[in-house]
């Protein structure tokens, strides 16, 4: 996706970083939130998924790239906040809020939050009360339609946790214009992650549409269309990405004619395919039935191929010219379900390093320090191919540092 204007030195990034080691690319980021503004216009309102790569200069480089941001709890506020991206371009979604999470929220001013159900509408009306203050919301209503993802990434269906039930939402509108510290500004719905096919991401913003309408015909007359998540991306070599000014073409065509603001909330197509995890071989080890490629990485600094039995692309940094063994690649931490890749074929040996390609989004995100692994350092090159490292290799220390003041 990106157009290739330097080839990184992954060696030299790894005898300066280290490995396990998260290599973001500038340029490509800024390619596909371009990609992003010029399929849907300038008037769209880009909001950034934070979940899918929170780090301060990921957001910091959107943020100035104009995007806003949508965010799922308190602590992702305040990474928009530290980063310098603005609280009127931001909205919060999720089905938990806390009035903590509502209070930081209103007092910093965001745009609206994305409301999943009238217990959450009652409180959101009750903090806004106490602070003197009304707050813009928007219902995320559940189309229900099938996004044909992964069940865990699919979000828009009945028996989902996600949303208000179509059938439930004029109720849940109506309940919503009549609290007094409320402001209805949208409707918004997020049917899953890594969609393919574009036809359900439409059904879902049809079915949104005929609701906008009947609401207008009852007076209540919303400002924006939120449409959620964005398109998938490829992580299998056959795979393509669905055709993002196809979708384009086909929202527009249904906006046609409407007043309402379109919103988008893109994280994986944003840094997905920005992102590689750098992981070195530590053995080549040939079990009894089984051919294993041991590398640093793990389950904790890319949880996908764990979580989802995600496909990521594993490619030698260098073609060498060695037998190759078609094995798993796998990391040392003590699970069965620590693996990065199955049955790849890959010709290296202990020492090489290896690329586990689309590690942008939802990689060092989701990283955790289970069996007390440091998260891995991260690197951002810019659009010159310098490198900055925007998080350090966290140590062992700083691991139990909490723990340790505790001790008796
Ligand atoms: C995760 C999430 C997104 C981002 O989805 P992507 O598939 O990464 O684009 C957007 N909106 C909501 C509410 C989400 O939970």
């Amino acid at each position: 996706m990106t157009d290739i204007a330097f080839q990184p030195d992954y060696a030299a990034l790894a005898a300066t970083y280290g490995t396990p080691l998260y290599v973001y690319r500038a340029d490509a980021l800024t390619q596909a939130f371009n990609t992003y503004r010029s399929a849907f216009g300038e008037a769209a309102l880009f909001c950034y998924a934070v979940k899918a790569n929170g780090n301060l200069s990921i957001l910091r480089h959107f943020a100035r790239l104009g995007s806003g941001f949508d965010i799922v709890s308190g602590g992702e506020l305040a990474r928009v906040l530290a980063a310098g991206g603005a609280a009127d371009k931001t909205i919060f979604s999720g089905v938990g809020k806390s009035e903590a999470e509502i209070e930081y929220a209103l007092a910093a001013g965001i745009l609206c939050f994305n409301v999943e159900s009238l217990p959450e509408l009652d409180r959101i009306n009750q903090v806004a009360a106490r602070l003197g203050k009304t707050a813009s919301v928007s219902l995320r209503i559940n189309p229900d339609v099938d996004a044909q993802t992964h069940p865990y990434i699919s979000t828009g269906l009945k028996d989902n946790k996600f949303g208000i039930a179509y059938a439930d939402a004029l109720g849940a509108y109506r309940h919503a214009a009549a609290l007094p510290h409320l402001r209805v500004c949208g409707i918004d719905c997020h049917i899953g992650s890594q969609l393919i096919n574009l036809a359900p991401m439409v059904e879902a913003l049809e079915r949104l549409l005929l609701l906008v309408d009947t609401l207008a015909d009852e007076g209540i007359v919303l400002e924006h269309i939120d449409i959620g998540g964005g398109i998938g991306i490829p992580y299998r070599e056959d795979e393509a990405a669905p055709d993002i000014r196809a979708y384009a073409q086909a929202v527009a065509a249904r906006m046609a004619g409407r007043s309402q603001r379109l919103i988008l909330e893109p994280g994986r197509s944003l840094v997905g395919a920005a992102g590689v995890l750098l992981t070195r071989v530590e053995f080549v080890k040939h079990g009894e039935s089984k051919d294993f490629i041991v590398v640093d990485g793990a389950m904790n600094d890319l949880m996908r191929p764990s979580l989802y039995d995600a496909y990521h692309r594993i490619e030698a940094v260098v073609a060498k010219d060695i037998a190759p063994v078609t094995a798993d690649v796998v990391g040392p931490i003590c699970e069965s379900g620590d693996f990065l890749g199955r049955d790849r074929t890959l010709a290296v040996e202990a020492g090489d390093l290896l690329l586990i390609h689309e590690a942008g989004a939802y990689a060092a995100s989701m990283a955790s320090n289970y069996n007390t692994r440091p998260r891995a350092a991260e690197v951002l090159l810019d659009e010159t191919g310098q490198a900055r490292l925007i998080r350090p290799r966290e140590t062992v220390a700083e691991l139990f540092a909490a723990e340790a003041r505790c001790l008796d």
